[in-house]
């Protein structure tokens, strides 16, 4: 982790460079890539880190003014990240929109998905379920035609 850490005081890193650096600190030489968001989960000070692009909370965030509803719902539990292409500068956006305000349980990227994290991979991915049942209460509850 810590070469990985010394590449957040970057000004920028491109993606070629960026994926070179990330397959140099491979342990082992058959594993596969390194994700295009690597960066991203080890800007985070968590163990545990879960990513997925539910389809509940992207019909939130692409909807016009879907960031507002996502904001009154789930209020400070999550933080909220503005859109921008993975890779370093998403990382490092991420990483700076988290330590705003530590105590989050996860982060919403606005057109593109949501982050959840702990202690513990139990409690990262029960705050995960727990976010994107939320958000699909609230779809029933409010967007679908009663
Ligand atoms: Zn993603």
């Amino acid at each position: 982790m810590e070469p990985l850490h010394r590449l957040r005081n970057l000004k920028s890193l491109g993606d070629v460079e960026m994926m070179n650096f990330l397959r140099g600190c491979l342990v082992d030489s058959k594993s596969p890539d390194p994700s295009v968001e690597t960066l991203l989960h080890a800007f985070l000070p968590h163990r545990f880190v879960d990513h997925t692009h539910a389809d509940a909370i992207l019909t939130l965030t692409n909807m016009p003014g879907g960031e507002g509803r996502l904001r009154d719902l789930f209020g400070r539990r999550v933080a909220f990240v503005p859109y921008v292409m993975p890779g370093f500068e998403l990382a490092k956006l991420c990483a700076t929109c988290f330590e705003r305000d530590p105590d989050v349980e996860g982060m919403i990227l606005i057109k593109h998905g949501i982050f959840s994290f702990g202690d513990s991979a139990l409690e990262s991915y029960t705050r995960m379920i727990d976010l994107v049942e939320t958000a699909e209460k609230y779809i029933e509850s409010e967007l679908m035609a009663h």
